[in-house]
């Protein structure tokens, strides 16, 4: 990924400017020059070009805390301001073209189906209930960690194959990075489905981007229920 070397070339250019000024002498450690790794969004306008960049997203049950950083800057008529949108512009587009790569998953990665806990809405339920011929009460049993939000939009999130929080989901199939698959894709949860790579840190980069994926046998209940019957929730 490239770097945008906005900051440290806007912050040094202020390094520079105290140091004419005022002669004393400063330190680059107190300088913010985190680079823009991952540039969510632009904006530029008579005045400003604002960037907002390196998003982090905390994941906690009922709420996801989203936080980025922003770097702003103001038109002065100068050059340099020219100069920053033209940097700006040249590797939004140079980056356009990268975009069909950057949006895939690597086959077979799914780093972030440990990571997470997908929570799972009463639609989601019903939806991998009626996949597996099982009752709603079946699928909430064995499969989901209850858990109602405050609005009854979430009951829970998916389960874990053990208790540990850092272990695969419950669904997860294949035995390692480069082989994994979800076991009810076409039934996953809408938190599953609406995921995206953008922005991944969790994927494991040695795996190759393209290629030919072969999935192997769909996730079968242990424990289907009773006569596998289907169950609508009241
Ligand atoms: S349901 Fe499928 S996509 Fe979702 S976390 Fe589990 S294995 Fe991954
Ligand atoms: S690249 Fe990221 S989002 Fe995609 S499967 Fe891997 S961990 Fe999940």
């Amino acid at each position: 990924m490239e770097t945008i070397d906005l900051i440290a070339r806007r912050e040094l250019g202020n390094l520079r400017r105290y140091t004419r000024e005022t002669g004393a002498p400063t330190r680059l450690a107190d300088l913010d020059l985190e680079p823009m790794t991952r540039v969510e969004q632009i904006e530029i306008d008579e005045e400003h070009i604002t960037v907002q960049y390196n998003k982090t997203t905390e994941r906690r049950y009922n709420a996801n805390e989203i936080t980025h950083r922003e770097w702003v800057y103001k038109y002065n008529d100068d050059a340099e301001f020219v100069a920053a949108i033209r940097t700006v512009i040249e590797l939004s587009r140079k980056h356009m073209y990268d975009l069909p790569e950057n949006v895939a998953c690597p086959p077979g990665c799914a780093e972030c189906c440990s990571g997470y806990e997908p929570f799972v809405s009463p639609s989601d339920v019903q939806r991998i209930a009626d996949h597996f011929g099982m009752t709603y009460d079946d699928v909430m049993t064995q499969y989901v960690v209850p858990r109602e939000s405050a609005d009854g939009s979430y009951v829970g999130w998916l389960r874990k194959v053990t208790d540990d929080v850092a272990d695969k989901c419950v669904f997860l199939m294949g035995s390692r990075s480069g082989k994994y698959y979800c076991g009810i894709y076409e039934a996953r949860p809408h938190d599953c489905r609406a995921f995206t790579p953008i922005g991944c840190e969790d994927v494991d980069t040695n795996l190759p981007k393209g290629g030919k994926y072969v999935v192997g046998a769909p996730f079968k209940p242990k424990h289907p229920g009773k006569n596998g019957r289907t169950g609508k929730r009241l």
